[in-house]
């Protein structure tokens, strides 16, 4: 098969760097057109980026022209993880002109006629472009994936919400250096350290949580009917964000329909094998101190939701600790899944 030839706006950041790797020897699509600001347009991927991954930059896009973030001559389809300070902007023009945007950024995730996806957990939500193009009128569309925390919260959740219903959820995250970008946060505030903030990020989960995990009705969503409570904090970890839930149910249930719904749990992506797709989306330890970014990071190449240390929690009815890679599950490897499920779906035709 010919493979799909991409675009990606901010190519050169933490989450381009990642989309480049991931799509090195991705069977469905190639990276052949990069941009970001206009301090990197006009020099080569290798002079622009300062290349942060363990796996080397791959030599077919090294040398490739970085580009300004305007449409003329893109592809197709372009994977954005642009700074959420010009995504909304940029985002919208590359749509108008008729693009696919699938996009890492926050700046639409909220809106009604756009899908903000995870395929594991919601891949029914797509629809909603169809009332994206009549509402606005655009020849292309945008679709987007959760904020990096919310991923491993609305993963572990979704088992748990169809099976027994959800009505409260408390989570505290221990949030990956990785998370704030590159160069990201300044060495002397968190070396050593835990930031107990991060700017918009508790209310991003709070609200991401309950549209992922709503019911599409009528051109929207419903949101679940459930209410979140989030506690973000920045942790000295490079990579993963790790973080402890405890929920309320509808019913009683026990520690064992819990762990039954988790290694049960499959989903359209399973069914259909898409390319990036995890074997296993929620990957139980039973160990007494796992998951841990350490040792469970790597994961379904970084794709599963590791959960484990779930117990009776005195406030609420269970707890538990769940993991998810930030840059793959929760940034580029979410955008690569929800373009797969796209092109299953035949809109990249
Ligand atoms: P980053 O490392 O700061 O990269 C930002 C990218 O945006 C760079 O390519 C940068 O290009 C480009 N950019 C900045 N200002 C621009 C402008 N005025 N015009 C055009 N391009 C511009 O950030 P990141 O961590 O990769 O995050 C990217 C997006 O994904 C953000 O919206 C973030 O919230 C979201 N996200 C991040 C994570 C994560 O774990 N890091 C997870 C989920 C979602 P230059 O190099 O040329 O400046």
């Amino acid at each position: 098969m010919k493979k799909l030839e991409v675009g990606i706006l901010g190519a050169t950041g933490m989450v381009g760097q990642r989309l480049v790797s991931l799509l090195e020897h991705h069977p469905w699509f190639e990276a052949k057109w990069l941009a970001a600001s206009e301090r990197s347009a006009g020099k080569t991927y290798r002079e622009a980026c300062n290349w942060r991954l363990r796996d080397p930059l791959p030599k077919g896009v090294a040398d490739l022209a970085v580009h300004e973030c305007k449409p003329a001559g893109a592809p197709p389809l372009l994977f954005s993880s642009l700074d959420s300070k010009v995504a909304g902007e940029v985002e919208r023009e590359f749509a108008q002109a008729g693009h696919v945007v699938v996009s890492n950024s926050s700046n639409f995730r909220m809106e009604q006629d756009v899908p903000l996806l995870i395929p594991d957990v919601n891949p029914e939500h797509l629809a909603l472009v169809c009332e994206q193009r009549k509402q606005r009128k655009w020849k292309g569309m945008i679709v987007t994936n959760p904020n990096c925390t919310t991923v491993g919260l609305a993963m572990s959740l979704a088992p748990l919400e169809k099976a027994f219903g959800i009505e409260k959820v408390l989570m505290t995250s221990m949030q990956a250096v990785s998370g704030a970008g590159y160069p990201g946060i300044p060495t002397l505030d968190i070396l050593g350290n835990v930031v107990p903030f991060i700017g918009g990020e508790e209310e991003k989960v709070e609200r991401e949580t309950r549209k992922l995990l709503g019911k599409c009705v009528d051109g929207h969503v419903k949101m679940g009917d459930f209410i979140v409570s989030a506690h973000c904090n920045r942790v000295m970890v490079e990579d993963g964000h790790t973080e402890t839930i405890s929920v309320a149910f509808r019913k009683k249930v026990t520690a064992a329909d819990i762990t039954e719904a988790w290694r049960a749990y499959r989903s359209l992506p399973q069914e259909r094998g898409l390319p990036s797709a995890p074997k296993h989306p929620i990957v139980v330890r039973e160990e007494r101190d796992r998951p841990q970014p350490k040792f469970d990071l790597e994961s379904e190449h970084g794709m599963a939701t590791v959960v484990g240390r779930l117990r009776e929690c005195a406030v609420l009815q269970f707890k538990y600790v769940a993991l998810s890679h930030n840059t793959i599950r929760g940034a580029a490897g979410a955008a690569l899944l929800n373009a797969e499920l796209m092109k299953t779906e035949g809109y990249l035709d």
